[in-house]
């Protein structure tokens, strides 16, 4: 058998793992037949055409991502189609969110019919278009969202991120908009005049560094906003990238009362703080972590983290923000905003919410694969290991710790925030549909 074999889908139907540990669980034998999982359990006596012995390793169900910037169309200088979905392979995810601010803006059923081809083609995990919910981004009319839905793409999640739909009348024709086909309108949420030239969270540090500051008040704003918005439509609202504590408070207080508002982190946002500006093992004024939502403080992602652990926050979802060296390698001020992520996402989330006992691997399995899935209303993805899920496995060996080398990524870009830092585990390999997409940490 040859990897190439295994890439065409012609050689390999069966593939027997070994003693792998289900969710941290006791040693189980998984058996990947045409594509589903067809036996867990003691199979010693099962025959398969490929064996992988995963003595040690935790099985997850494949990770998926809510929130991906994949770049293709328009700036494949930063990345393709093929190189995010090999990250997001190598990370342990099968399926990914395709985020709208492309060139074009994935605003027709025609742009997110042609992303959603490209990841039919050169997809390394399946790759589910996220659709603009106004015309180019611009906040000013509705995108065709109707016909996004309908189309061979299938759009549920529709977003303006990176930009904040920030006009309440548009907000709200969009919210009673997909709620004809169950779509969710998740939300970038930045009032945008209390953010104008924002470099970094509006604190001490902004202020020692002499950087104009982006204050918790212009999401939490936001967020408030359109909690209210969605229950007044009864519609289907998702938060990205929480930042704040007071946005905990807000989402934790719109659930109390029943009202269908989700809510994701980012991992940055579980482990790095707004000091990283000041110091860090790159040194000070290093745009590597100038993101959007910036950095918050140290009390905010203790905030996270607990609201991350009981549910609060539904998930985890990476923002991987590719760019390329010139946009980020420059002064502060005039750099891009954001960070690549998919690659690191599960080392970071042991390390932050593992390691500090605050979620077990059934936790993770859950806010990482399980609970996406279903925001997204990706059927195919999030479900338990047992017998007739889909064949979407991730192997993970959480022992040992290594250093983060962004020269090892095979991202195209190497904007990591994490180098000069040493994070648990590793993915050692995913499948999806019963295909190995990774094994032995490398690319099939
Ligand atoms: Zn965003």
């Amino acid at each position: 058998m040859s990897t190439h074999d295994l890439h065409e889908g012609t050689a390999v139907s069966t593939i027997l793992i070994r003693g792998a540990r289900i969710l941290g669980g006791a040693p189980s034998d998984i058996l990947l037949r045409d594509g589903v999982v067809a036996e867990t359990g003691d199979l010693a006596g099962a025959r398969a055409d490929q064996t992988v012995d995963a003595d040690g390793l935790v099985a997850l169900p494949g990770l998926v991502d809510l929130h991906t910037h994949l770049r293709e169309p328009g700036r494949e200088d930063a990345e393709t189609v093929e190189t995010g979905t090999q990250a997001a392979a190598r990370g342990g995810y099968t399926a990914v969110h395709a985020m709208a601010n492309t060139s074009p803006v994935a605003d027709t059923a025609g742009v997110v019919e042609q992303v959603w081809r490209l990841g039919q083609e050169h997809g390394h995990c399946d790759v589910q278009p996220v659709g603009a919910v106004t015309s180019g981004l611009q906040g000013r009319q509705l995108a065709e969202l109707g016909a996004m839905a309908d189309s061979a793409a299938r759009v549920r999640v529709f977003s303006d991120d990176g930009k904040c739909v920030s006009d309440a009348v548009l907000m709200r024709r969009a919210l009673e908009y997909v709620k004809a086909f169950d779509g969710v309108v998740a939300q970038h949420a930045q009032e945008p005049r209390l953010t104008e030239g924002a470099q970094l969270n509006e604190g001490e540090v902004s202020a020692r560094l002499g950087l104009t500051g982006w204050p918790a008040v212009a999401e939490e704003a936001i967020i408030a906003r359109d909690c209210l918005l969605a229950a007044h439509v009864g519609s289907r609202l998702h938060v990205c990238h929480v930042s704040t504590a007071g946005s905990v408070e807000i989402i934790r207080w719109a659930k109390s009362k029943g009202w269908d508002v989700t809510a994701e982190v980012t991992p940055h946002h579980l482990l790095l703080t707004d000091s990283c500006a000041e110091r860090s093992p790159l040194g000070p004024y290093n745009p590597i972590y100038k993101v959007n939502p910036p950095l918050r403080t140290a009390e905010d992602v203790r905030a996270l983290r607990e609201a991350l652990a009981d549910g609060t926050i539904d998930c985890v979802a990476t923002d991987h923000a590719p760019h390329p060296v010139e946009d980020k390698e420059t002064e502060w001020a005039a750099a891009a905003m954001g960070m690549i992520g998919l690659e690191t996402a599960l080392s970071v989330v042991q390390e932050a919410m593992v390691e500090t006992g605050l979620l077990d691997w059934a936790g993770v399995a859950d806010r990482m694969s399980a609970r996406p899935a279903r925001i997204g209303r990706l059927t195919g993805h999030g479900r338990p290991i047992e017998p007739g899920a889909p064949g979407n496995v991730t192997l993970y060996d959480p022992s040992g710790r290594q250093p983060v080398d962004p020269a090892a990524m095979v991202s195209k870009s190497r904007n990591t925030p994490y180098e000069g830092l040493t994070l648990p585990g590793r993915v050692v390999a995913t499948f999806l549909r019963g295909r190995p997409t990774v094994l032995e940490g490398k690319l099939v």
